[in-house]
């Protein structure tokens, strides 16, 4: 029986990115999913990749870098899957006039009468163009991310550890990763809080040419290369509802109704941008995006609460008791909380987290599990 050096637990962003940088270092890696690849959130996502404006701070600063980087990167992996004209942003309640020009990015100002000039059918809206933004497609890229893995579909009910090696039917693993989005945890991470939030695309067929991406408080894109455009959101937060999800989105009783009402909503807030004409709903995609409190991804080992309370009782008491010294599941890390920029992140993160487990190099403070953990039981 094969022994695998690493087990990938979710086949979406996060999981196909974190095989791909693996893989690179040569190691042997398996990824698990319950659905297809790209079968959660990863499958129905825009998937937009466009710059944070804005002042420059800690979390702009961070969705950026990841931008700047992961352009070239599925440049260079999928060049037919990527569509790089660039993103207008048009100003709403989150991002008003002063947000949008104050920026740290290059942009540049489109007037009115400077759109009707590019296309006839804008509407009268005005905005800031970003040149560096990108549409992608998703389920391609996350095929591509994981030539080389091999792929079995197995919805894991638990994890068992013996003699140093995980155990998942009859694959054997020295490493696990968990990417599992806003499925439950198959281990128990209190600190790492993940709420869904649901959205919807859709992918129409239109004779109108829109010449970039488009973002307002939903996102339009430029005719792709198969010649569809996709609309896409995702904010509709379902607090009341159960907070974690054990199937995708088309098969989740909650979801399956709202179709109808959520895409004449996408429509018409699309149609509130640029006219489309002669248009077709070809395909509609639901997922539900995993985010937390604090918007910031989340990677690293994955800290036992408990056991490291347990041992150190006084960090509740704000006393510094260093990472290392702290309890961990054995040969487990974690990446999760993207997002709505999940292919943003993917490869940024991945990459960084690799270099950690290979090289040992540092996770920065502000995406680390070490950040959550400290502040939860110092909270407690
Ligand atoms: C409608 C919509 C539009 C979006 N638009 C954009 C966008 O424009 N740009 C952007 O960057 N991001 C966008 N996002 C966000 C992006 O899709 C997510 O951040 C990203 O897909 C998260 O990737 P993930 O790998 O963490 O999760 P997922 O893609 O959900 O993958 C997790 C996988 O784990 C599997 N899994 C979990 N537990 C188990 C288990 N026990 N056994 C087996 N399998 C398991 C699930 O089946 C799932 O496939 C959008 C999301 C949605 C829903």
């Amino acid at each position: 029986m094969k022994i695998y050096d690493f087990l990938i637990i979710g086949a979406g962003s996060a999981g196909c990115n974190m095989a791909y940088f693996l893989h690179k270092e040569n190691k042997s890696v398996a990824v698990v999913d319950r659905e297809e690849i790209a079968g959660g959130a990863s499958g129905a996502a825009g998937a937009f990749l466009s710059p944070l404006p804005g002042k420059t701070n800690l979390y702009n600063s961070l969705v950026n870098d990841a931008l700047e980087y992961c352009l070239d990167f599925y440049q260079n992996l999928l060049p037919s899957a990527v569509d790089k004209k660039g993103v207008l942003r048009v100003a709403n309640g989150n991002f008003d006039e002063d947000k949008l020009s104050q920026n740290s990015i290059k942009c540049k100002y489109f007037s009115t009468k400077k759109l009707h000039d590019i296309s006839k059918n804008f509407m009268n809206i005005d905005g800031y163009f970003y040149e560096n933004a990108a549409v992608i497609e998703p389920i391609q890229i996350c095929h591509e991310l994981t030539k080389g893995c091999d792929f079995y579909k197995i919805d894991i009910q638990e994890l068992h550890f013996k003699d140093g090696l995980y155990m998942i039917e009859n694959i054997k693993a020295k490493n696990i990763i968990l990417a599992q989005g806003v499925s439950s945890s198959l281990v128990k991470i209190p600190y790492m809080r993940i709420a869904p939030i649901f959205g919807l695309r859709i992918d129409v067929k239109t004779t109108t040419e829109v010449p970039f991406n488009i973002h307002k408080s939903i996102s339009v894109s430029t005719n792709k290369q198969d010649g569809t455009i996709s609309i896409g959101a995702t904010h509709e937060r379902h607090d009341t509802a159960k907070m974690e999800c054990i199937t995708t989105c088309d098969k989740c009783a909650f979801y399956a109704n709202s179709d109808e009402i959520q895409t004449q909503t996408l429509l018409k807030q699309a149609e509130e941008l640029i006219k489309l004409e002669d248009l077709e709903v070809v395909k509609t995609y639901k997922g539900a995006r995993a985010t937390i409190k604090s918007y910031f991804p989340v990677i690293g080992k994955v800290i036992d609460y408990e056991s490291s309370l347990k041992k150190h009782p006084c960090i509740k008491n704000g006393t510094k008791i260093p990472p290392e010294m702290l309890e961990y599941f054995p040969n487990i890390h974690v990446i999760n909380a993207l997002g709505s920029r999940g292919f943003v992140y993917g490869p940024y993160l991945a990459k960084i987290l690799t270099q950690n487990i290979v090289y040992n190099k540092p996770i920065p403070k502000e995406i680390s599990t070490e950040k959550l953990f400290y502040k939860m039981a110092r909270k407690n």
